[in-house]
Parts: C-alpha cells; sequence; structure tokens
C-alpha cells in the first residue's frame, strides 16, 4: 500500500492559489488515474427524524433555536423508511442514507436504527447514516447491524468552526470519525463552503480531511443553502469560481475518495456542474430533497446526464449474495440506465461509495 502523503495548509493553499484552468488540468488527470471519468455515483437521503436538533450549527434549518418554519418530526417507523428505500432502489439508486437531526442517538433508538439498517441491507443497497456523535458502543452496534457508511461533516477549517458552530467541538466530530473508523465503518466527511470562510479555512479543511488516516472514502463539498431564519440567511454569494476550485483542490488530495456534489447543487446551472465534473467530482444525491433543502429535479438530472454524456455508477453490497437484478431507469421516460436492462451484479473493487449537508 502506498504511503499516505501527509498535507501542510501551505501544501494546499498552493493548489488553491493554482491559475484555475491549470487547478482543472490537474484535478481532472489525477481523476482519471482513479476512476472512470464517465462514471457518476448516486445516493438517495432521506430525513428520518426532522428538526428539533438542540445543536446550533448557524447554516442549519433543523436547528431547533432558529424560526425557519421547518416542521419537526419524531424518528420514522422502521416501516416507512423501508418503504421509501424501495422507491429509491426501484428509481436506480445504490445506496440510501439516512438522516437523523441529533446531538447524538439515544440508547432507545438504538434498535429502530439496527433495523433499519439490515433492512434496507436485505433489498441490496449500501447503507449510509448521519445521527451525530456516536460512541463506541453505538458504532460498534451499526456495524454489526451492517452500516457501510457513516457521514459526519468536519463543515470546515478548526480555525473557522467556532463562528459556526458552538455546541459541539471540532474535536468531538473528530473523535466520532474516528470511532466510526475503529468500528469499521466508511467514512463519509467533507464540508460547507460559503459561509464567509477564506480562502486559507478552504484549505484548513482539506487538510484535515485528507489527514485522516485513511481519508475519507467519500468527501461532500456542500454550498452553503441559505436559508430563511438561519443565521446564516443573509451570507453574501460565493464566487462560483470558489467553489470548483475547492471541488479540484479536493480531488487533488484525496484522489481514491468520492467528492460529493451536495447541497446547494439546486442552485448551480448546468454549465457550473460540468466543471464541478471536471474538476473531479463523481459522486451526487438524487432526488428532489436533500434532508430538508430542496435538491435538482430527478429529470432535470437525467437530462444534465445525458447532455454531459455521464451515467450513473451502481454499486454493490458485498454482503449480499451474488444475485441478478434489474437495473431501472431514474425516470420512467428516460434512460439514463438501459432501460429494465437486466445485469450481473459482480465483484468489482472500484466501485462504492457516498452524503449531505449535516
Ligand atoms: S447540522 Fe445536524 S447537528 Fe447541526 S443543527 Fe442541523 S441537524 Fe443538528
Amino acid at each position: 500500500m502506498p504511503k499516505q502523503v501527509t498535507w501542510t495548509l501551505q501544501k494546499a493553499q498552493a493548489f488553491f492559489e493554482q491559475p484555475l484552468l491549470e487547478l482543472l488540468f490537474t484535478a481532472q488527470q489525477i481523476h482519471r488515474q482513479h476512476f472512470d471519468p464517465q462514471q457518476v455515483q448516486i445516493s438517495t437521503l432521506l430525513s428520518i427524524k426532522t428538526g428539533a436538533c438542540p445543536e446550533d450549527c448557524k447554516y442549519c434549518p433543523q436547528s431547533a433555536r432558529y424560526r425557519t418554519g421547518l416542521k419537526s418530526e419524531k424518528l420514522m417507523q422502521v416501516e416507512q423508511v423501508l418503504a421509501s428505500a424501495r422507491q429509491a432502489k426501484a428509481a436506480g439508486a445504490t445506496r440510501f442514507c439516512m438522516g437523523a437531526a441529533w446531538k447524538n442517538p439515544h440508547p432507545r433508538d438504538m434498535p429502530y436504527l439496527e433495523q433499519m439498517v439490515k433492512g434496507v441491507k436485505a433489498m441490496g443497497m449500501e447503507t449510509c447514516m448521519t445521527l451525530g456523535t456516536l460512541d463506541k458502543t453505538q458504532a460498534d452496534r451499526l456495524a454489526n447491524a451492517g452500516l457501510d457508511y457513516y457521514n459526519h461533516n468536519l463543515d470546515t477549517s478548526p480555525e473557522f468552526y467556532s463562528s459556526v458552530i458552538t455546541t459541539r467541538t471540532y474535536q468531538e466530530r473528530l473523535d466520532t470519525l474516528d470511532e466510526v473508523r475503529q468500528a469499521g465503518i466508511k467514512v463519509c466527511s467533507g464540508g460547507i463552503i460559503g459561509m464567509g470562510e477564506s480562502p486559507k479555512d478552504r484549505a484548513g479543511l482539506l487538510v484535515q480531511l485528507a489527514n485522516l488516516s485513511p481519508p475519507p472514502e467519500s468527501i461532500p463539498i456542500n454550498m452553503l443553502v441559505k436559508v430563511k431564519g438561519t443565521p446564516f440567511e443573509h451570507k453574501e454569494d460565493l464566487d462560483v469560481f470558489d467553489f470548483i476550485r475547492t471541488i479540484a483542490v479536493a480531488r487533488i488530495m484525496m484522489p481514491a475518495s468520492y467528492v460529493r456534489l451536495s447541497a446547494g447543487r439546486e442552485k448551480m446551472n448546468e454549465q457550473t456542474q460540468a466543471l464541478c465534473f471536471m474538476a473531479g467530482a463523481n459522486s451526487i444525491f438524487y432526488g428532489s430533497k436533500l434532508l430538508t433543502t430542496s435538491n435538482p429535479s430527478e429529470d432535470k438530472d437525467v437530462q444534465l446526464f445525458r447532455q454531459l454524456g455521464l451515467n450513473p455508477q451502481w454499486t454493490q453490497v458485498k454482503t449480499a449474495p451474488p444475485e441478478k437484478i434489474f437495473v431501472n431507469t431514474l425516470s420512467e421516460n428516460s434512460s439514463l440506465f438501459a432501460q429494465n436492462q437486466e445485469v450481473e451484479q459482480k465483484e468489482d473493487a472500484s466501485s462504492f461509495f457516498y452524503n449531505a449537508a449535516i
């Protein structure tokens, strides 16, 4: 196994300072060494418990501290979650992500969460959860239930972090990522761009992620969605090239990870999204909602994939026995996937992945 590079802030900042087209060229070259540039991984995200979160993340409409008009909902019934997962599978999703607005899961909820993981796995999809802070016992229980990925974002650099959240420390986040890794669950962790952070903070976030050992398998890069009623409602618009730049540097520093274009995609036009894919993004959320904020409609994504000649990447669940599956289209009228094409599910070391704005 090649030795992991240790990244410094200076090295990361040097990438951010490169001429954009130079940077994109480098990122695309690295991308092609690790991935098929035509393939984009697709995930679906469901909010299994919405709102009333005790944390104070200043971008988040789910915090109980802000008046955003969001209607809180209790933890969904297991059967409801599984019904949504079935729909997502029928629509072509290969990974099903479940998000709960909590500081951490309560012990009484753990059996239900385990049943959700087991039920989704039994459908032949990969599973991902984002539930806040986990302790060792919780991480082990979710791993034993078969959880493939756990999402817990670092959000920003350690230096800018206190301007965003005060109710959970950066170290607590790192500790949760460590518990997840120790339990044998793959790590999904990224951040949010456009919260008023400096380019140095963006570099600092990527240094933190890239120096995790190993780096996260999946890295969601979110563009701030300015939700009315949150403290970040009036943040200045981000220069879209700064977002694209961040994707490119993430690709260069974490060449084998999936870089996910996450929250904020709805505000991006096709050309911006195309440049993000060029910069090395190779994963998206599919579906009209991301937890509580909107996402491009399914039809728009189908059209975009066609225009760009991209293919959705289907993944496989290693614990499921090889079986014949039907890969359906992403929408009834279109065929991103060959329509109702029967394919053999097979081992492929290059296949995986995943999340979100939590
Ligand atoms: S981002 Fe997550 S932890 Fe923070 S307020 Fe929103 S739901 Fe709670």
